[in-house]
């Protein structure tokens, strides 16, 4: 169910429409989803795929966003049900739905939607205020948020081209309060190595023109994945990664 409402939020948010109402229409013929059509998963396999109603075919994305959103409350889930252990399960599970949305709105409008960064910010201040002390999070994110605008407006200054988008500054100095100092200069330096690397290949492949700009939040979040949900492997495929 989280995966069907993050669907609407993937679709709706970067449209400025409302997440809450109209109820979904087929997007070809314009007929209500019912409420049986709408289960998860289940009415995508009854309905083959197609609207009941006339032969659009629904994405793909939409099952897979379901799946992927049940794996991660599977992985995720808490281990007992103590308040501790569903504190941290709905952070770590919202911080995952949050990534997922980033992602793939990123990927189709190049664009961090801001009602999803405060989203993230607000599930973070609890757990981070209740785990770090104030320096880790006060500098992180006067880091995160800083260090990318410095760069983002010199680079202007010389330039006269943006370099980052606001949302993604924004992304970066939430981290930055999530991950503190150390943490969200480790996923700067990341991102962008992972990022120039992609940007090279797909220039060389002639896939991106290097004028062109194209989404960095992609590469943020698959920096900010390993820190958060695997930090033993990061610090084992990262030799530059700082402790
Ligand atoms: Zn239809």
């Amino acid at each position: 169910m989280v995966g069907s409402f993050l669907n609407v939020v993937i679709y709706r948010l970067p449209r400025n429409e409302s997440v809450i109402t109209p109820r979904s229409k087929c997007p070809q013929c314009s007929s209500m989803v019912k409420w049986y059509q709408n289960i998860p998963i289940i009415s995508f396999l009854i309905l083959k795929g197609k609207c009941a109603n006339c032969d659009f075919k629904i994405p793909w994305r939409y099952p897979l966003t379901e799946l992927t959103v049940a794996l991660f409350s599977l992985l995720l889930m808490p281990v007992d049900l103590s308040p501790q252990a569903l504190f941290n399960y709905a952070f770590f599970f919202s911080v995952a739905c949050v990534f997922l949305a980033h992602l793939l709105i990123d990927l189709e409008h190049q664009l961090l939607p801001d009602k999803l960064n405060i989203y993230l910010l607000l599930v973070s201040i609890p757990y981070v205020v209740l785990h770090f002390p104030l320096m880790h999070w006060l500098l992180g994110a006067l880091i995160g948020f800083f260090g990318p605008y410095g760069v983002t407006a010199l680079f202007y200054k010389l330039r006269g081209v943006v370099g980052l988008g606001g949302g993604d500054i924004k992304l970066f100095g939430i981290l930055g309060f999530i991950l503190g100092p150390l943490g969200i200069i480790n996923n700067i330096f990341m991102s962008c190595m992972i990022g120039s690397i992609i940007g090279v290949i797909l220039i060389a492949l002639k896939k991106l023109d290097r004028n062109a700009p194209f989404a960095f939040g992609p590469f943020i979040i698959l920096a900010a994945t390993l820190q958060i949900f695997f930090p033993d492997i990061v610090e084992l495929i990262n030799p530059l990664y700082i402790k």
